[in-house]
């Protein structure tokens, strides 16, 4: 399928094609022609999948047309849970829109100073890209008028709701017209992103995208036991010389520990920045520039602050302390093999936390192969069964196993620090839904 058959104007397809896109992902290909048609979509899809576009081309499309009420409130509101988010949904909005030059796109975010966003709001705007909490601060205050809203976009919609946001997204969602078209993305269509589909969206077209990407094929996955924090920093050592790395994400548990591990690499002379929540939104957009021009070799960065990062460059990932939960090792893992590319994900694990390692396994129905680097070998001995026992470094290419596979089978329920259950329910893995 070429994006031409899809119908869309001729400045959108333009912009398309100066972005070099020839067709649209499985998402795009599913989720435009009924978005266009009016209906409303609950979609799951992986981030990596194409689903920026696949929501923001319908909204450029209903832009090309005039709104019958003359006014400044936004006519497309899209909502995402964090700010890095946001701005990745903004640019997005620029690229497609580059040939609509009317088209005026905002971002109203958290850590934002208020002037700058009140004036920006004063100014009148078409698509207004949002985290909840300051849109609804913003609501509140009489700055934004939601009655000429045509389209309603709740993009990383689990995500949303796992950090809170649900009052906040039912508070603004009860500010919009009933005859508004609404979109859901989500990674996993659960039952909790089923409920709230049910209060917001209007006999909505299920999409679940089983593509390539989505399940991460071109994303190799190993495994590396350490002993204690010592080895666990020699390995990561190791790992960041590795003449094949061109960029890499560390994953860390908190924000301290972020910072820590950032100024130990930097000691060590790797050229290596932090990136947390509890940054400035002005240091966090300037950390991501330098990451996305290739002036940063090693980003370490926690779940939320990393989510949404879109940066062709990163060749590794790599979880420095394991995920909080299951689904989170995902999104980490999609951070590299962007746009078609291949990446590497290398899980650092203590010997201890074999029991994680295999509830992540159970979460993705992929095992995730064992490696041992020569002079690096774990002194202890690991009491589960290696997924792969015996592959070495670059071993095995990620797979199905039958081991991994029994998701009926799980029943346990671990806790991490943050008390979030690191687990998934029996059931379907995320790219599967209906
Ligand atoms: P997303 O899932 O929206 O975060 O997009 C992932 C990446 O895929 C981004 O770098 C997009 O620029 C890129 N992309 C989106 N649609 C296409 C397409 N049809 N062809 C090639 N690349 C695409």
């Amino acid at each position: 399928m070429k994006f031409e058959s899809l119908g869309l104007a001729a400045p959108i397809n333009a912009a398309i094609a100066a972005a070099g896109y020839t067709d649209p992902t499985a998402v795009q290909a599913r989720a435009i022609p009924e978005a266009l048609a009016g209906r409303d979509l609950m979609v799951s899809s992986q981030t990596g999948s194409g689903k920026t576009a696949a929501f923001m081309l319908p909204a450029l499309q209903l832009l090309t047309e005039a709104h019958p009420v003359v006014g400044r409130g936004p006519r497309v509101l899209v909502l995402t849970p964090t700010r890095e988010l946001s701005m990745q949904v903004t640019k997005a909005a620029e690229t497609y829109g580059r040939n609509m030059k009317k088209v005026k796109t905002i971002s109203i975010v958290g850590g934002m100073p208020y002037p700058v966003q009140n004036r920006l709001l004063k100014s009148g705007v078409d698509i207004l890209v949002a985290t909840p909490g300051r849109l609804l601060d913003q609501m509140q205050s009489g700055r934004v008028d939601l009655s000429r809203l045509q389209l309603l976009v709740l993009d990383e919609a689990d995500r949303m709701l796992d950090m809170g946001f649900k009052d906040d997204l039912e508070a603004i969602v009860s500010k919009t017209p009933a005859t508004r078209q609404t979109l859901l993305f989500s990674a996993t269509l659960e039952p909790n992103i089923v409920r709230l589909a049910t209060t917001m969206l209007k006999d909505p077209v299920r999409i679940a995208v089983d593509s390539q990407q989505a399940r991460h094929e071109n994303i190799e996955q190993r495994l590396h036991f350490a002993d204690d924090m010592g080895h666990k920093n020699r390995l990561l050592g190791h790992l960041l010389r590795d003449a094949e790395m061109n960029q890499a994400i560390v994953f860390t548990a908190t924000k301290r520990a972020a910072d820590d591990l950032a100024s130990s690499l930097n000691e060590q002379g790797f050229s290596v920045a932090a990136l947390h929540g509890d940054m400035k939104q002005g240091a966090r957009t300037r950390t991501l520039q330098s990451l996305r021009k290739g002036g940063l070799r090693v980003l370490v960065a926690t779940d939320v602050a990393a989510r949404g990062i879109d940066v062709q460059g990163i060749s590794h990932v790599i979880n420095y302390d394991l995920p909080r939960a299951a689904e989170d090792y995902v999104h980490r893992i999609g951070r590299t093999g962007r746009a078609g590319k291949n990446g590497i994900a290398i899980s650092l694990a203590n010997v201890r936390e074999h029991f994680q390692v295999k509830l992540i396994e159970r979460f993705t129905s992929q095992a995730i192969p064992v490696s041992v680097i020569e002079g690096l070998e774990p002194k202890a001995r690991v009491f589960s069964k290696p997924s792969h026992p015996g592959s070495r470094p670059g071993g095995r290419p990620p797979g199905r196993s039958n081991d991994a596979k029994r998701p009926g089978s799980f029943s346990g329920f671990g806790k991490s620090g943050s008390g979030k259950a690191f687990a998934k329910p029996a059931g379907k893995t995320p790219w599967q839904g209906k």
